[in-house]
């Protein structure tokens, strides 16, 4: 029945776990200390606790996700190794994430008072990270918090309720030489220089992510938080993902015939159209629809009119193609296909925008193990 099964699958997003272990090694390789592999958004998409295994069996020492329920996720599947969570509101449910051993992210002091205070009620100490902000405003404590921050941890340390294992900061501009990213790491290390004044002793000082990984290495302290480039975003690093779809519909139209909503395109002249069953719902995006391909054994189909939610039209020209033939969207690029990076481009946007949009309803498979 494997005929029957091939034509009547639909579009399947398959993530080669081999490419995610090549990717955690040679990153592994590059960096002094050690690797934190991130996991939020479900592994941009590609599966967190496949990745998470898969990370950790190739070097990586800890997990880094944004949110507390990301954070559980990895615990109810029963990885066990250390799990940092930086992205929650304060009142998110700290005890619970205590009682899973999750180290926390604290970027104000209204956090570790509601950390400090899950602490007490779960009668454990909170393993915490202190999140400064070293230049891009965004998501750690400003500077004129830092003092505050540090001496209000430091007090909660003596009482037993946290100890403070890290302090954090992130780098908007590491994979272009950029000033910002020697002011991040100087102002990265006046706020370590503050912690010590307050009598702490973190052991793990982590600002940089991908780029700093393969950019900056005065940045990389000891560990950094990789997310992009375990999926192989990033010079030398290969991509994981293959996104495949069926030819579920083929038509012959003569020239001049106008595809899709909005009659935006016409066929340049008698051809026949293919109908593939995935759209912007499933993550192709819309904006791509004018100059992306996908392929069918070596050959690009340029997509005939606008991409639908469910559905995408493509020119076969003279391509010999049957219903249930298999196009690639996307893979490694390889055998001459689009890879995320291309579909980045055509949308004007980055891979990791293409690669968390992917919608829940492709069928996803793994190809290996960790
Ligand atoms: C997403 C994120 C990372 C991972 O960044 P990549 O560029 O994907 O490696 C690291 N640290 C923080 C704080 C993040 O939000």
């Amino acid at each position: 029945m494997s005929s029957l099964t091939a034509t009547t699958a639909g579009p399947r997003l398959t993530v080669d776990l081999d490419a995610v272990a090549s990717n955690v090694r040679a990153l592994r390789g590059l960096v002094a200390g050690s690797v934190v592999a991130v996991v939020k958004a479900d592994a941009f998409g590609h599966g967190a606790v496949a990745v998470a295994r898969t990370a950790l069996a190739n070097g990586a020492s800890a997990l880094g996700v944004a949110t507390l329920t990301e954070a559980i996720e990895l615990r109810d599947a029963g990885l066990t190794a250390r799990v940092l969570s930086w992205l929650n509101p304060v009142s998110a449910a700290f005890e619970t994430g205590l009682r899973r051993d999750i180290q926390f992210a604290v970027p104000s002091l209204a956090h570790l008072a509601a950390i400090t205070s899950a602490a007490k009620r779960s009668a454990r100490t909170a393993e915490v990270h202190v999140h400064v902000d070293t230049g891009m405003a965004r998501d750690g404590a400003s500077r004129s918090e830092w003092a505050a921050l540090f001496a209000e941890a430091r007090r909660a340390e003596r009482e037993g309720l946290v100890r403070v294992v890290g302090v954090m900061s992130h780098l908007p501009c590491a994979g272009e030489q950029h000033p910002s990213t020697e002011h991040g790491r100087r102002a990265f290390l006046d706020a370590v220089h503050l912690a010590h004044d307050a009598g702490l002793r973190p052991a793990t000082l982590h600002l940089g992510a991908t780029q700093a990984a393969l950019n900056a290495p005065d940045t990389h302290f000891d560990a950094v938080r990789v997310g992009a480039g375990l999926y192989g975003i990033g010079e030398g690093l290969r991509p994981a993902l293959t996104l495949t779809a069926p030819i579920i519909g083929i038509r012959s139209v003569s020239r001049g015939t106008p595809v899709g909503y909005g009659l935006t395109w016409r066929a340049p002249r008698d051809t026949r159209l293919a109908l593939l069953p995935l759209g912007y719902a499933d993550g192709l995006p819309r904006l791509a629809g004018p100059v992306a391909h996908v392929t069918l054994r070596d050959r690009p189909l340029p997509i005939a009119g606008t991409i639908s939610m469910d559905q995408t039209v493509v020119d076969l020209g003279d391509c010999d193609a049957q219903p249930g033939d298999e196009v690639t969207v996307f893979g490694d690029g390889s055998e001459g296909e689009p890879t995320v990076s291309d579909w980045a481009a055509w949308a004007n946007t980055i891979p990791h925008e293409i690669m968390t949009g992917l919608g829940a309803r492709l069928e996803r498979r793994y190809r290996s193990a960790p």
